[in-house]
């Protein structure tokens, strides 16, 4: 069962952030099939003013899923050509397919004053690790192999080829895991959920995110 989605309110202070951007960047990487799109989602409901970011893909599309909500679906080509524009602040190739994270996307959030989560690969966080140093870095991990191996499976989703890639690219990626500040267990949706939200909650509590304006200059 899932935790219900109760808001919490922001610091009453102005933030500052360090970096050009006063917003949170929240980074989750996880292997496919550990949860971490589910808790990205829960955590845009349960968290007030934290948005999740829409990557571009050139993946085609899965049944439920809406171009401009889950993703926005390009082509090949248009991938390619904001690629040599310089549009991404990361993208990367996972599992054959293009996925990024554009400039545009990110500055839209920022420009509304929103904190970000991003649902990205290890190597698009090693890109944003650079590009925002004070940005929030969290892995999600399954509990055991056999588990990333069932749900991976129970999305019915990909073929056994796919999944054998994915698999493959998952025990790569779980090598990653002590270059992010944060490691959650996705083994009960609902503990994973709350220390999430708790991390999100606590970093922007930060004494580095957090102005105190009525002190003056
Ligand atoms: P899926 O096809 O299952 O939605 O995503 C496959 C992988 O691509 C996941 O690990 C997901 O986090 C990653 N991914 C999704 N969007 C982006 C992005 O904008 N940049 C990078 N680097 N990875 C992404």
């Amino acid at each position: 069962m899932r935790p219900s989605c109760a808001s919490s309110a922001r610091p009453g202070t102005g933030r500052r952030d360090r970096g050009s951007a006063r917003q949170m960047l929240v980074v989750v990487s996880a292997p496919s099939g550990a949860g971490k799109t589910s808790l990205c989602e829960w955590a845009v409901a349960a968290v007030p003013n934290l948005v999740h970011s829409v990557s571009h893909t050139t993946r085609a599309p899965r049944p439920h899923e809406m171009d401009g909500r889950d993703y926005h679906f390009v082509d090949a080509a248009t991938f390619r050509s904001m690629v040599t524009r310089g549009e991404f602040a990361e993208w990367a190739e996972v599992h054959g397919h293009l996925y990024g994270t554009a400039r545009a996307v990110l500055d839209g959030y920022f420009a509304a004053e929103q904190d970000v989560i991003l649902d990205i690969d290890t190597q698009g966080a090693a890109i944003l690790r650079e590009a925002h140093p004070a940005g929030v870095f969290v892995f999600v991990v399954p509990p055991s192999w056999d588990v990333l191996d069932r749900r991976l499976r129970q999305r019915h989703s990909e073929s056994e080829e796919e999944i054998q890639r994915r698999l493959a690219r998952a025990r790569e990626e779980l090598r990653h895991y002590a270059e992010y500040q944060y490691v959650i267990v996705n083994d009960d949706f609902a503990r994973a959920a709350e220390e999430l939200k708790a991390v999100i909650l606590a970093e922007r509590r930060r004494s580095s995110r957090v102005d105190l304006g009525f002190l003056g200059a």
